[in-house]
C-alpha cells in the first residue's frame, strides 16, 4: 500500500487521504475505527439547582450533551479505563458551571470550564431563551467516551470513495437520443459530452447506468480516497491518528490472548 495523496481543506478542515494498492475491507475498518471508537468529550451528566425556565431538565440536559466541547485526548482517560476505576476523578472528568439569569439567551459559552482545553468549539450555540426573573443554574460534568456508545461522542464524519475510470464515446450513433438523459453540466459549448466535466461537478451518479456505450463508468476498488471532516472535538489529523492507535491496541490485545 502506498499513500498517494494528502490534501487539506482548510475553511471545513476535512482530509483527504488517497491509498493506493489497497482494499476496500482495510479502509473501512479505519473509517469505522474514526466514527465508533475515537473517543470525544461531550456531557454526560448534569446537576440541577435551579431552573425556572420553560424547558424540563431533560430537555435541557439533552441539548447539554450535543454541545461540541474542543477535547484534549492527552490530558484524559476514559472512565472504564481510569485508575479511579470508575468513580470520577480529576483525571477522567471536568465539571463545567452554568449560572445565568434572564432576559436573554443562555449560551455554550456561559458554562465555565477550570480546564481551558475543554471548552464549547461553538461558543454561540443557544441552549435556552430565559424570560425576565427566569434563572438557570447548573452543573455539568464532562466525559470522554466513544461513539458506538453514544452518537454526541461521534467525532465527525469519515466515508471513502473509490477512484473512477470514465469513458465518453461522443460518436456512437445513440448519443442523440440519449444526450438528454445526461445532467447538462456535463456537456462543453460544443455540445460534447467531457469527462472532465463529470468529475469535476461530481456527477458520477447521474451518468452510470444511462448507457455503457456513450458513457462508461468503472470502480477502481484499490485505489481509494479517505476522506475525514470533524464536528470540532477533534482535528482530522487527531481522529486519524487516534483511530490508527485504538486498532494497533485491538490487534496487540488479540495477538496477547492468542
Ligand atoms: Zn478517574
Amino acid at each position: 500500500m502506498t499513500i498517494e495523496n494528502v490534501s487539506k481543506d482548510r475553511k471545513s478542515g476535512r482530509i483527504s487521504v488517497t491509498f493506493k494498492n489497497t482494499n476496500p475491507a482495510f479502509v473501512n475498518t479505519l473509517r469505522r475505527a474514526i466514527v465508533d471508537l475515537v473517543p470525544t468529550m461531550a456531557i454526560d451528566e448534569v446537576t440541577f439547582n435551579q431552573n425556572t425556565s420553560v424547558l424540563y431538565d431533560e430537555i435541557i440536559a439533552h441539548r447539554l450533551g450535543l454541545i461540541v466541547l474542543k477535547t484534549d485526548l492527552r490530558g484524559y482517560n476514559l472512565i472504564e479505563e481510569c485508575t479511579c476505576e470508575g468513580e470520577g476523578c480529576a483525571k477522567c472528568e471536568i465539571n463545567l458551571k452554568l449560572k445565568s439569569t434572564g432576559p436573554g439567551t443562555v449560551y455554550a459559552s456561559d458554562l465555565k470550564s477550570k480546564d481551558p482545553k475543554i471548552k464549547p468549539e461553538y461558543p454561540k450555540t443557544p441552549i435556552v431563551k430565559l424570560l425576565k426573573g427566569q434563572n438557570m443554574e447548573l452543573i455539568a460534568t464532562a466525559r470522554l467516551g466513544k461513539g458506538k456508545v453514544h452518537s454526541k461522542h461521534n467525532p465527525g464524519l469519515a466515508w471513502h470513495t473509490f477512484k473512477n475510470k470514465i469513458t465518453v464515446n461522443n460518436n456512437h450513433k445513440d448519443f442523440d437520443k440519449f444526450k438528454d438523459k445526461y445532467p447538462r453540466e456535463i456537456f462543453t459549448k460544443t455540445g460534447k459530452i467531457d469527462a472532465k466535466l463529470i468529475e469535476e461537478n461530481n456527477l458520477y451518479d447521474a451518468c452510470d447506468g444511462v448507457n455503457d456505450n456513450i458513457i462508461k463508468i468503472e470502480h477502481d476498488d484499490s485505489t481509494i480516497t479517505l476522506h475525514i471532516e470533524p464536528w470540532g472535538q477533534l482535528t482530522a489529523k487527531e481522529m486519524l491518528v487516534r483511530a490508527i492507535e485504538d486498532l494497533n491496541k485491538l490487534f496487540l490485545e488479540l495477538e496477547e490472548k492468542i
